[in-house]
């Protein structure tokens, strides 16, 4: 494929934009190559500055978990920018949606807007210090929620000793309250918990992790973390930002039947505008202002373009009976059909998957943590990203990211992309 004009753009853009990207695993950083400029996107499809169609299997990054230009979504949002984008005041489509929210997801009594799942994610875990009184909190290596400083924590350091900063800009003393956990390791959870006794406020987990590949929890390991947060006055929240409104309704509450007592939103929530969302229960939740003392605002929070593209969303999600299991057996199948290839051309690997998200690892081991991600071979890696690039189909330009399935995809599409796959297996 040519990517001229994409090429011509990047370097147009890298002169007053850091890196030409304004995130930076866009910038193609893991795998080479310069990044492509999107015209536009329609369906299962994106379409390119250079005029080249790709299957796309990012969906920016989860949200369009219904394929681009979804006509409810757009519709809602150009309907609503008519009358006004911004008020700074409150407006009844807020309530609609904080309304339907709080009906699909369980043990949820109340929800605040805000623009990210950064900020959803940050707003929570001072809520949970507020709520509590205590400081400290535990993540686990390997899990992303998002890029305040709290959680930018190097991955992989010692989960039994304090975190130190991977980014300069974050203060030690940010990072000592920052305690790094294995997942899927109950005992080391246990461990930290023991050694902190009282001092733990939260633990924050993505109850499928999908910032190192898509790794479930195995052996009952959020019911184990559920008994132990509730054993030590721990509050346990939910990162849903990948998950939240995907894997179910619920999301992962319902998926595993566990409750969180906090739970984060972004992606799915927002239609593809900046939205995030973080939801309690009510005595939680009374705990933010103006009704408690937890500071926590925003401008541009429940703006109407935002929620109208969310609440369309979230509407056809909560109609539509089977539009989840349709998902499950749509990423099934490319499952199984890319297990199929690559086994045929003796291609070392290992995929994981839980519903509508899937990775695909360079290495046979399980992968069960972000230790075990690590190992994956990256050199072939970086080849299966731009041979399928090339053969017009669009995965995440990083091993450490999860594919997101759509429901604009069609059988045609995954066989396209599993003889895709069969191609570039070949020369790995
Ligand atoms: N939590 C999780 C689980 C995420 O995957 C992400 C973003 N990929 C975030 C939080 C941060 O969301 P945002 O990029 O909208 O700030």
């Amino acid at each position: 494929m040519i990517y001229k004009r994409s090429s011509a753009l990047f370097a147009e853009a890298e002169k007053v934009i850091p890196g030409g990207v304004n995130s930076p695993v866009r910038a193609f950083g893991g795998v080479g190559g310069t990044p492509i400029f999107v015209k536009e996107a329609k369906g299962a499809y994106l379409y390119d500055e250079d005029g080249n169609r790709l299957v796309d299997y990012i969906n920016s990054w989860g949200p369009m978990i219904l394929g681009h230009a979804h006509q409810p979504v757009v519709k809602a949002v150009v309907e609503k920018a008519k009358k006004g984008t911004s008020f700074g005041m409150p407006t009844e489509i807020e309530t609609k949606i904080a309304e339907l929210a709080v009906s699909m997801v369980p043990n949820i009594d109340k929800i605040r807007f805000v623009n990210s799942g950064t900020e959803a994610c940050m707003s929570a875990v001072r809520l949970a210090r507020g709520y509590t009184g205590k400081d400290k909190i535990i993540k686990f290596a390997g899990c992303y929620h998002g890029h305040s400083d709290s959680f930018l924590i190097q991955a992989g350091s010692g989960a039994s000793t304090f975190g130190t900063p991977n980014s300069p800009g974050v203060t030690k003393g940010t990072a000592k309250d920052t305690l790094l956990a294995k997942y899927n390791d109950i005992e080391n959870v246990q461990a930290l918990v023991g050694a902190n006794k009282d001092e733990i406020s939260c633990v924050i987990i993505e109850p499928v992790a999908g910032n190192m590949g898509c790794v479930p929890p195995k052996n009952d390991f959020l019911k184990k973390l559920r008994a132990l947060c509730d054993a030590n006055n721990i509050l346990l929240i939910f990162d849903e930002v990948m998950t939240g409104f995907r894997l179910a309704k619920g999301g992962a509450q319902e998926l595993y039947n566990v409750n969180a007592d906090i739970v984060c939103f972004g992606k799915v929530i927002g239609g593809g505008l900046p939205v995030g969302a973080f939801a309690a229960r009510e005595e939680i939740m009374n705990f933010l202002a103006p009704l408690g003392p937890v500071y926590q605002a925003g401008t541009l929070s429940g703006n109407p373009l935002a929620m109208a593209a969310g609440l369309a969303m979230l509407q056809e999600l909560n109609q539509d009976a089977e539009v989840f299991s349709r998902l499950e057996e749509k990423t099934k199948y490319l499952h199984e059909g890319i297990t199929k290839v690559l086994a045929q051309n003796n291609v070392t690997h290992t995929i994981n998957r839980v519903g509508s998200m899937i990775s695909v690892h360079f290495d046979e081991a399980e992968v069960i943590d972000f230790d075990t991600a690590a190992k994956g071979n990256n050199e072939s890696f970086k080849k299966f990203f731009h041979g399928l690039l090339n053969a017009g189909v669009y995965i995440a330009p990083s091993a450490f990211e999860t594919w997101f399935i759509t429901d604009a995809l069609s059988y045609e599409d995954l066989d396209f992309t599993i003889e895709a796959v069969n191609q570039v297996a070949k020369t790995l």
